[in-house]
């Protein structure tokens, strides 16, 4: 009995011996290629990916290359867990940085905000308010123009206007005034001084955004911390910029308008 089970295990060994020498050769190569085929798609959605997160991008000034290539909508790499509400064009080939988008349908329409006395039209087009020599600290507010179910809306219109680091307008002129346009993909980028407060008001920099063909958003954006906040009876904290990056110097910001298209 014992001798049948020694030469049973016997050859159930030497079977095994020989299905493992056959074996190797067969498991590795397909998992190897497989895995690899995966991870490049995975890595290069991943700056997709962020669109829809509620965190900012991590390194602004790395993202544009990074996030270049990606395009919003139907030719976007593949890319199995995007949420379907949240909007998508986290990227720019033209923009020096692309904060990803952060928005979730339907989004709330941007709060309008009384215009002021100190409204001036016909603002130059330009996307930098700061001039030589100008005393501030240097102020970088970008962000997207979206409608309420999270669509950039491209050639948007948005004229800024505000008082310089002192508190004073320039009334007479266009210091710090200007106006540019969202690009394709609902984008602006300012590039201004923080302004100064003056009686009865908080630091903030007034705005006025329009679709192409829609109505004129008139609103004012404010910034966090400052102490006129509290007895500012205009201000509003929806209209709160997102500081990204804060320095002696300088300071990245953000603000998304959701605007009636
Ligand atoms: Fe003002």
């Amino acid at each position: 009995m014992s001798k049948q089970i020694y030469w049973l295990i016997l050859i159930i060994f030497a079977l095994s011996l020989l299905v493992a020498a056959c074996a190797p050769q067969a498991v590795p190569v397909p998992q190897v290629g497989s895995v690899n085929d995966e991870s490049e798609p995975a890595t290069v959605s991943a700056g997709e990916v962020q669109a829809g997160e509620a965190e900012p991008a991590p390194a602004q000034e790395a993202d544009p290359t990074e996030a270049a290539p990606v395009e919003p909508g139907p030719t976007a790499a593949p890319m199995e867990q995007s949420a379907p509400e949240k909007a998508d064009i986290a990227s720019s080939p033209t923009a020096e940085s692309a904060p990803a988008v952060q928005c979730t349908a339907p989004a709330a329409l941007t709060p309008s905000q009384t215009e002021g006395p100190y409204y001036t039209p016909n603002t130059p087009e330009r996307t930098s308010l700061v001039e030589d020599g100008m005393p501030g600290t240097r102020l970088v507010l970008e962000g997207y123009v979206l409608s309420a179910d999270c669509q950039p809306i491209a050639g948007a219109w948005i004229d800024f206007w505000q008082a310089d680091a002192s508190g004073v307008y320039d009334n007479q002129g266009y210091t710090l005034r200007g106006h540019q346009y969202s690009d394709e993909r609902g984008a602006y980028r300012l590039e201004t001084v923080v302004p100064g407060e003056y009686p009865g008001r908080t630091p903030h920099i007034h705005v006025k955004v329009q679709a192409p063909g829609g109505p004129v958003l008139t609103t004012q954006v404010y910034f966090p911390g400052a102490s006129g906040n509290q007895v500012d009876r205009i201000f509003n904290p929806a209209m709160l910029v997102q500081v990204e990056s804060q320095g002696e110097q300088r300071i990245e910001a953000r603000f998304d308008f959701v605007i009636a298209p």
